[in-house]
């Protein structure tokens, strides 16, 4: 059923899956819809196939459906005025997504260890009317490893990782508010995504949601098969 929500317009992808009862609220509707995905990907054609879609460097940009889950699971965390860090941003797609859920008065932090792809992306979020969002640092695009975070910006309400890691990495619990929840792929050969919440009072619970395919949450060189020096 995911894999049949393609349209032949971003209305129409939304509208199938709102109808297959991936997009559940009419809060992450409106976001999806205020977002072209026109704008974040090579080829534009199939810009509302309901499928990933390679944006080089060993990255894809992740199907529709599961951008959908991802906000849906993270909504409660994606108030108006939340914090939300996204790892592994690539073409800048969630991001922006995320950035209409928190409004203008939260912030959203993307984190991308390919420099061409956080440049692209910056281009991306333009090309989609962002660009005054980022000048206002409302969205933060920035190059690093994902797998540290970046504490300068947390606590966070909400953290997506759109790669697989063997597990929960430790700096982004740290960064995690009270409460919290991360969206995270984790796994290697079997990848669940996992729900990692923190409540109030610290309390860390782990519940395994769904098995998903991800590209790693990796070093550079091990993604790109070029040597960093
Ligand atoms: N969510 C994005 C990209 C998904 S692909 C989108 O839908 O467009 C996963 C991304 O994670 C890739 O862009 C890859 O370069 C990035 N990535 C992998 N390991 C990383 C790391 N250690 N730090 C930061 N980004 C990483």
């Amino acid at each position: 059923m995911a894999w049949r929500c393609s349209g032949s317009s971003n209305a129409e992808l939304i509208g199938n899956m709102k109808n297959a009862h991936i997009i559940n609220s009419d809060r992450v509707a409106s976001a999806m819809a205020a977002v072209d995905r026109a704008n974040y990907v090579p080829r534009r054609i199939d810009a509302y196939e309901d499928s990933p879609q390679t944006i080089g460097h060993g990255a894809t940009i992740s199907a529709p459906h599961m951008h959908a889950y991802a906000a849906e699971h993270l909504l409660p965390y994606l108030r108006p005025g939340a914090r939300v860090l996204d790892v592994g941003s690539g073409s800048g797609y969630l991001s922006a997504v995320f950035y209409h859920l928190v409004g203008p008065t939260g912030t959203v932090v993307g984190i991308e260890h390919i420099p061409q792809l956080v440049d692209w992306s910056v281009n991306n979020l333009e090309n989609d009317g962002l660009g005054k969002a980022m000048e206002e640092a409302k969205i933060v695009m920035m190059k690093g490893d994902g797998r540290e975070g970046w504490a300068e910006g947390g606590p966070y309400d909400a953290i997506h990782v759109g790669a697989a890691s063997p597990e929960v990495p430790s700096s982004l619990l740290e960064q995690l508010a009270s409460p919290g929840r991360i969206f995270i792929p984790v796994g290697t050969a079997m990848q669940y995504i996992e729900h990692v919440d923190k409540d109030k009072n610290g309390k860390v619970t782990k519940d395994k949601v769904m098995g998903v395919s991800y590209v790693p949450l990796t070093d550079r060189d091990l993604q790109t098969g070029i040597p960093i020096n």
